[in-house]
């Protein structure tokens, strides 16, 4: 028979690990499990908002994270979860290797990336097409690369890529980054690597084996050697589909305890209809849902 926790918290972001720092202090019976540590943050060139650090990276506050809820005896499972199914007295959770059973859970799954679906972004996926600047940058050391997207993750990432680059385009359809925090884009127009290419669409990706260059929606064709898209993200609903939980545009529905509408399961962070998807936003969801769950525990008792 396997082990029955009070408490499996699917993903390891930042909600995820700091519902497990609260739920090691509560004393419950935990498990995380969770594909990549860290999560959206693991991809973080720098963070300089999340309160006393005003420059770290993301890999730096992700190993932060993590050692906390190991220092507090918590267990990180790297597995990756294929079903939950609900059952009468709390929940079966498959992974890619194993299952594992628990009286609650906590949904901290993240978004998705959102992906361009123009010719060849399938194609070259990992040949110079990419969605994680930070992983990758280093790789186009003296390089012309395009970066696809206006928004902070877009701006960082061309920030960035041109520490290494040559030369870097940042490719947006609007006509100016009006949805970029002012300090990001002040950073951007400074850099005299980067090009912006406003009121622009990258329509194709060309190549042959690697990336060689994009065709804008201007018909203009632009050589260059990878690009990174950095447009926004999706709900990841995979996962929530079958368990019959509300949604708002494919983001789960919590009230303040962060319950959502089926019994014993939680949800926080980037995964909540929660419109401020931040660090410190994800954390606080996180701590709520534990101790929500340590609060029905006591009552039961
Ligand atoms: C490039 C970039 C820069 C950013 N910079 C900042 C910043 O400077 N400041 C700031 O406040 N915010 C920043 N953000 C936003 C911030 O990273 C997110 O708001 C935050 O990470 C959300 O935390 P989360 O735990 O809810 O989700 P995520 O960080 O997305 O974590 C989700 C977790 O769930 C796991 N998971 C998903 N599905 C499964 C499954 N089926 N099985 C197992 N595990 C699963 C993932 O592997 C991951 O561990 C940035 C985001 C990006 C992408």
């Amino acid at each position: 028979m396997e082990k029955k926790y009070d408490l499996i918290i699917v993903g390891s972001g930042p909600a995820g690990l700091t519902a497990g720092i609260y739920a090691a202090r509560y004393n419950l019976n935990f498990l995380i499990i969770g594909k990549l540590n860290g999560g959206a943050i693991s991809e973080a060139h720098k963070i300089c908002n999340y309160p006393s650090q005003n420059n770290i990276t993301g890999f730096e506050l992700t190993m932060k994270m993590v050692n906390h809820v190991k220092e507090l005896n918590g267990e990180i499972i790297p597995e990756s979860v294929e079903k939950i199914k609900k059952k009468k007295d709390g929940f079966e959770i498959q992974t890619n290797k194993k299952k594992y059973s628990a009286k609650k859970i906590i949904l901290a799954i993240g978004r998705e990336r959102q992906k361009l679906d123009i010719p060849g972004e399938k194609e070259f996926l990992g040949k110079g097409v990419g969605y994680c600047a930070i992983c990758d940058a280093a790789l186009y050391k003296d390089k012309i690369v395009a970066v696809a997207g206006g928004g902070n993750a877009a701006i960082t990432a061309a920030l960035l890529l041109a520490e290494y680059a040559k030369k870097v385009y940042i490719v947006y359809r609007k006509d100016k980054f009006s949805r970029a925090d002012p300090m990001w884009v002040e950073q951007l127009e400074k850099e005299k690597k980067i090009e912006p290419l406003l009121n622009s669409n990258i329509k194709e990706i060309y190549g042959e084996n690697l990336v060689q260059g994009v065709i804008l929606n201007n018909k203009k064709k632009i050589e260059l050697n990878g690009v990174f898209i950095e447009i926004g993200f999706t709900p990841n609903e995979s996962l929530i589909e079958s368990l019959g939980l509300k949604t708002e545009k494919g983001y789960i529905i919590t009230d303040r305890n962060q319950r959502t509408s089926v019994k014993d399961i939680f949800a926080a962070g980037d995964a909540t209809d929660n419109p401020m998807k931040q660090i410190i936003t994800a954390c606080a969801e996180g701590a709520v849902a534990s101790k929500s769950i340590y609060e029905e525990f006591k009552l039961k008792d």
